[in-house]
This record gives structure tokens, C-alpha cells and sequence, in this order.
């Protein structure tokens, strides 16, 4: 079976090929400048096959881009398929499912509409996964296709964690609550623990670290995420690559009548010019703080000891939630690679039975356990692949 994965965006789409069965990747790539004038990339993963990178292709509207895509993938010479029926279904990467949606599902017209009833949620990115939606089931009439929203794993929360204590009306009026994001990385992190672990996924407790340019923390109490630290939108919790995270609100009141600035523009500051970029004046890419730290940068040194500091204190914070942590998981790129990071993490945890092993925490880009051999709680390394996690709902919806 190979399912055709699709990431889209308001000018770009991101796409991979694969088999949910065996996760043998076939094909992966890329189309930019959607409605601009339309660059193409395509990376076959089968020897002999020829890679296209960036080529100039007329994208228009999304319809040509995924058009490229499916030409690319039957295509005689460098295909990695004999023909669009090899192609058994589409999984949708969708950004907000809002309280309609706590699992993948089946494209229908009346999801269709409940989607774009999410749309106010998430104004930058649902329009523009429906449009890739709508494009692909133009172009591939009767090929079933499935909605895989970042929100969904996070529907199980109670209401003590996904409620602000704002006035009642604006949850019932205006849907104000915490959903969460990264629910595919966060989900398909914790099976894959289980599995490292021999354990079922009911009977752990697992503080999931998705740690990457936007970074979020997950507590998966029984294989359910019952806490996330993003909130309404992804601006919440953790300072990340150029984003906030969490300020008193008062801050904005401050600045924005000392400088004369309106919500936009305040917004703009929160989301694109502060986390470890703000702080450090250097870089939002954690090897360059890393670069500057070690060359004697303090402000780069400041910020990365406040982003392990803010993972820490939500590593305490979701053990004491759940009344207790079995592994603790590392992923995405900072996550994956940036053992530093992991060790400051990790440092001063021994109270609670986290012992890291630091020669295996010099491991990277692979699954591996990097807690000490006696160390109660396990500190585990795992890639994420929300791409395949995808796949395998998608197969697992289309087979019934
Ligand atoms: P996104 O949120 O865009 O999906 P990723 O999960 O790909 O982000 O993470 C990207 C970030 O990972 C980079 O900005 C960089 O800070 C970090 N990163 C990638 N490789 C390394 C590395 N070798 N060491 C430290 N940090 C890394």
C-alpha cells in the first residue's frame, strides 16, 4: 500500500510518498512559490532515479503544483510507481480540528465544511490545507483521502488543563480554550516508546519534548495526552526558535502604549522576533547559539539556559500532573541532535529518578535510550515522523 502524504501551505506544499507498512519512504519534495511562479523538488529514494531541485514549473494555483507532484511520481524515467493506482489513498496534514475533531478521518463534504468551520481558529493555516485538499480531489477523483490534524491528540485533556481561567463566555461563545499542537509528532513519539519500552501504551506515563524551531510539551498519561504547554494558537509555553512563549499579558499593554504600537505589530514581535533569537541577539538556530555560547557569547549562553530552564520546569510540572513520569522523550531537530540541551534538561532531575548517561546522550538521529542503566525514569532519544504517523492512520482509516 502507498500513501501519498500532503503538508499544504498558503505558497508551498510540502509532500512524501509511502509505504505505512513497511515506512519505506519512495519519494519526497517539494513545491514553492505556489502562485508566484513555482519551483519544483522531487527526491526519489530509489537508486538510479533522478533528483529535480528547485526546476522552474508554472504553479498558478495548487492544482498545478500537485499535478507536478503526481507527474513526477508515475513519471516512465525517474517514477517510483507504475501509475496513479498504485497511489491507494491521501493523508491531509491539517492544522486545526478545533473540538470537532479527536482523530483522523475520512474526507467527506460534511467534514469538508466542519474543517472550514475551524478556519477562524487557525486563519493562516486551514484555508490553505482545504485548498490543497480540494486540488487533490480534483485531480484524483475517487482516491480516498484523510484529514490528520496537529490538534487532534490533545482532544483527550480534561477541562482543568485545556480551560484559562478567562470569563466562562469566552470558551462557550468563542471556543478560547488550550487545543495544543505537534499531536502527530506527539503521538507518534509515544508508540514509539511504548515499543522501545515493551510496554503498552496504557501503562506509562510519558513527558513528551517535541523540541524544534516551534517546540511544544506533551503529558501522555495511559497513551492519552491529558497536558500540552501551546495553548489557543502555538504562541504558548516554551520560548522557541523566534516565538515568546508564555509573558504576563500585562507586557503588552506596557509596550504597546509606550512605543505606539498596535496588536499587529506587537504580535510580530512575539511571534517572529523574540524566543532564544530575541534573547540572544544571535541566531534562532540552536548550532549557532551553541557556536557563540562556546566562543564566550553571554546573551547566546542566556538563551539556551532559558529554553532547557523552561523545559525543565514543564518536565516537573507534567510529572506532578500525572502523578508520576516512567520516560521522558527527546525529538524533532533540537531535540534529536542537540545533546547539550539534553543535558542541561536532565541536570538536577536525579531527585526524581532521571539519571542521563552521558556517553549515550552523545547519540544522535536515531532511536536510542540515553538514561543511565539504573536510572528509574528513561530518557529516550526518538526521531519523529509525522509524515509516516500520517500514512498509518491514513492506511489504518482506508482499510477499515
Ligand atoms: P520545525 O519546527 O521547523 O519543524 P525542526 O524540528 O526541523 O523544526 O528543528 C529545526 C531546529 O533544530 C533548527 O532551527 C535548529 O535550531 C535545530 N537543530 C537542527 N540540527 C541541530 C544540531 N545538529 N544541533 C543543534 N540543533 C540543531
Amino acid at each position: 500500500m502507498n500513501i501519498l502524504v500532503i503538508n499544504a501551505g498558503s505558497s508551498s506544499l510540502k509532500y512524501q510518498l509511502l509505504n505505512p507498512e513497511t515506512g519505506e519512504l519512495l519519494a519526497k519534495g517539494l513545491c514553492e512559490r505556489i502562485g508566484i511562479d513555482g519551483k519544483f523538488t522531487y527526491k526519489p529514494q530509489i537508486a538510479g532515479k533522478e533528483t529535480l531541485d528547485a526546476v522552474d514549473v508554472t504553479m498558478p494555483t495548487h492544482s498545478e503544483a500537485i499535478q507536478a507532484v503526481l507527474d513526477a511520481l508515475v513519471d516512465a524515467k525517474n517514477g517510483v510507481v507504475g501509475s496513479m493506482k498504485e497511489i491507494d489513498a491521501v493523508g491531509h496534514r491539517v492544522v486545526h480540528g478545533g473540538e470537532k475533531f479527536a482523530k483522523s478521518v475520512l474526507i467527506t463534504d460534511e467534514v469538508m465544511a466542519a474543517i472550514e468551520e475551524c478556519n477562524p481558529l487557525a486563519p493562516l493555516h486551514n484555508p490553505a490545507n482545504i485548498i490543497g485538499i480540494k486540488a487533490c480531489q480534483a485531480l484524483m477523483p475517487g482516491t480516498p483521502m484523510v484529514a490528520v490534524f496537529d490538534t487532534a491528540f490533545h482532544q483527550t485533556m480534561p477541562p482543568k488543563a485545556y480551560m484559562y481561567a478567562l470569563p466562562y463566555a469566552y470558551y462557550e461563545n468563542d471556543k478560547v480554550r488550550r487545543y495544543g499542537f505537534h499531536g502527530t509528532s506527539h503521538k507518534y513519539v509515544s508508540g514509539r516508546a511504548a515499543a522501545m519500552l515493551g510496554k503498552k501504551p496504557e501503562e506509562l506515563k510519558l513527558i513528551s519534548c517535541h523540541l524544534g524551531n516551534g517546540s511544544s510539551i506533551a503529558a501522555v498519561d495511559g497513551g492519552k495526552s491529558v497536558d500540552t504547554s501551546m495553548g489557543f494558537t502555538p504562541l504558548a509555553g516554551l520560548p522557541m526558535g523566534t516565538r515568546s512563549g508564555d509573558l504576563d499579558a500585562g507586557i503588552l499593554q506596557y509596550l504597546m502604549n509606550k512605543y505606539g504600537m498596535n496588536i499587529d505589530e506587537m504580535l510580530n514581535i512575539l511571534n517572529k522576533k523574540s524566543g532564544v533569537e530575541g534573547l540572544s541577539c544571535v541566531s534562532s538556530d540552536f548550532r549557532d547559539l551553541e557556536n557563540a555560547a562556546n566562543n564566550g557569547d553571554e546573551k547566546a549562553k542566556l538563551a539556551e539556559e532559558k529554553f532547557a530552564y523552561e523545559v525543565k520546569k514543564y518536565v516537573g510540572a507534567y510529572a506532578a500532573a500525572m502523578g508520576g513520569v516512567d520516560a521522558i522523550i527527546f525529538t524533532a531537530g533540537v531535540g534529536e541532535n542537540d545533546k547539550g540541551i539534553r543535558a542541561m534538561v536532565c541536570e538536577g532531575l536525579e531527585y526524581m529518578g532521571v539519571k542521563l548517561d552521558a556517553e549515550a546522550n552523545q547519540g544522535r538521529g536515531k532511536e536510542l535510550v540515553i538514561s543511565a542503566p539504573d536510572s528509574k525514569v528513561k530518557v529516550l532519544l526518538i526521531p519523529t515522523n509525522e509524515e509516516l504517523m500520517i500514512a498509518q492512520d491514513t492506511a489504518a482509516i482506508v482499510n477499515g
